[in-house]
């Protein structure tokens, strides 16, 4: 039986706004618990809720973004269930009338091709506190400092059919908020995560099957795993003759494996019903027409204009447009070096992003500046180095030596474009190494590299690789 996985994704990306979706209590993280946590947040009885335009507008920020349909009138409404946690006893969120519906996103696969996922709707809701476990023996501790933070809870159609397609939406849903700056991304501190709904199906069959829904993973690795996980124990159990429960599970990462939680609760359980204490969110055209002005480049246009402009290729274009910062990163080191778009994306893409990487720093932090990098592969293009060299510079660079011009002088890197000195080398490796010579000679032309890299060693890589090639050649063939 060959099989058909379905997924659908349900996100929520913290709003970056400075107060509560409600109060005008701080969302800062961090904070000592409840020092951020007002009479609203508590829900103590007669306090009124007032609902914060600001979040408003990052809702309809991610509308405009996706292509979705701006509500013109959208409703609060009361999601009723009991939790420590949620001292009110109800979850104010959107239910029948989201401010956002029906947008869209592309995706990018693996082999390039690209594809279309429905966003069911976007809408705004306020967080629950937190319970605390650890340091309280045999009791648990109550924070709500997080109680009311704005969330946007974004929800996918049921269009991601495998765990690589649901990262990389997740992926692209990340790289947008933060394009839009309506949300840090930051997966730690739970700003951004996900509940993954999973089923599956008889590959050709249109009924969808059974979904379990897991629930609030925080990272791409996670989710991945998560899903293949999930996918696997649902096969295995429909291959064994049972059925799929729908329920809510957890995800393990210590075990790799997903556990039942509690049985799915339905929508009628939570009583929904507008909020009395708030009104229909009323939006007007003016109000949309000054948020689109807000919009920044999007990424996807970011990536079109990489491919046009520099000449990238559209994977490199998707790399360096996934996040504003190493766009914008990769933007100065193009016009730092004057216009070598293509070292400027490998610059970037390699061996800086491989050295952020190993000393997990991010690009904002990054100790060889846009400027540093640009003049240092103007010192390639011109000449001055070679490429293996400039790895050298980086790297001196790197441990704060100083810049490129700086390097390269101070170690004497500076390439040895002097013919003279190049045969004199040359003659110097051919004389010490007659055997090989006799063998290339007879036909063995494969032992050019070897001279190549004798007279690279003798230079102490300073020659240059073309003129090195070109003397060698004509050398090694005349006797
Ligand atoms: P709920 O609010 O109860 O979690 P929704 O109907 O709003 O349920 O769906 C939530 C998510 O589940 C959506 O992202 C949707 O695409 C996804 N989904 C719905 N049915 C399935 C299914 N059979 N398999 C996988 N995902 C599904
Ligand atoms: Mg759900």
């Amino acid at each position: 039986m060959q099989w058909e996985v379905v997924i659908g994704l349900e996100i929520h990306a913290q709003l970056s706004t400075k107060s509560k979706i409600f109060s005008g209590a701080a969302t800062a993280y961090g904070a000592l618990p409840n020092t951020q946590a007002c009479a609203v947040d508590l829900g103590l009885p007669g306090v009124l809720p007032v609902l914060n335009g600001e979040a408003v507008r990052m809702a309809v920020k991610f509308g405009l973004a996706t292509g979705a349909t701006i509500a013109r009138r959208s409703v609060f409404a009361r999601k009723n269930y009991f939790y420590p946690d949620l001292p009110k006893g109800y979850q104010i969120s959107q239910y029948e009338l989201p401010v956002v519906a029906q947008g869209t996103l592309q995706i990018e696969l693996d082999d390039g091709a690209t594809k279309t996922v429905g966003i069911t709707r976007a809408h705004l809701e306020e967080d629950a506190g937190k319970s605390l476990h650890e340091d309280f023996h045999g009791l648990t501790g109550i924070d709500l400092n997080r109680a009311g933070t704005p969330l946007l809870e974004i929800v996918s159609e049921p269009d991601l059919r495998s765990a690589k397609e649901a990262v990389a939406y997740m992926k692209k849903i990340h790289s947008l908020v933060r394009y839009l700056e309506i949300c840090d991304g930051n997966m730690q501190e739970g700003s951004f995560r996900c509940d993954a709904n999973v089923s599956v199906r008889p590959k050709g069959q249109e009924k969808f099957g059974t979904r379990a829904e897991i629930k609030n993973i925080n990272s791409f690795r996670f989710v991945e795993k998560a899903i293949n996980y999930e996918v696997e124990r649902q096969i295995e159990v429909i291959e064994g003759g049972g059925a799929v429960v729908q329920e809510t599970r957890l995800y393990d990462p210590d075990k790799n494996e997903t556990r039942s939680m509690r049985s799915k609760e339905e929508a009628m359980d939570y009583r929904y019903f507008p909020d009395p204490d708030l009104l229909p969110l009323d939006i007007d055209d003016a109000f949309i027409e000054t948020v689109r002005g807000t919009l920044p480049e999007l990424p996807d246009q970011k990536r079109e204009r990489f491919i046009y402009e520099y000449g990238l290729t559209p994977y490199e274009a998707s790399v360096l447009s996934a996040s504003r910062e190493l766009a914008d990163f990769f933007e100065a080191v193009e016009k730092a070096s004057d216009g070598e778009a293509k070292l400027a994306a490998n610059w970037v893409m390699g061996d800086l992003s491989g050295a952020l990487n190993k000393s997990g720093l991010d690009i904002i932090v990054s100790p060889v500046t846009p400027g540093m990098l640009g003049g240092m592969i103007k010192r390639i293009s011109d000449n001055t180095i070679s490429g293996k060299i400039a790895k050298e510079v980086f790297e001196a660079m790197w441990n704060g030596e100083g810049d490129a011009d700086a390097v390269i002088e101070k170690k004497g890197l500076k390439q040895v474009t002097d013919t003279g000195a190049i045969e004199q080398a040359i003659d110097a490796v051919m004389a010490a190494n007659p055997k090989q010579l006799e063998q290339y000679r007879s036909g063995q032309e494969k032992l050019f590299g070897y001279f190549v890299g004798q007279v690279m060693k003798a230079t102490q890589g300073k020659a240059n690789p073309a003129l090195l090639n070109e003397l060698l050649r004509t050398r090694l063939r005349s006797r």
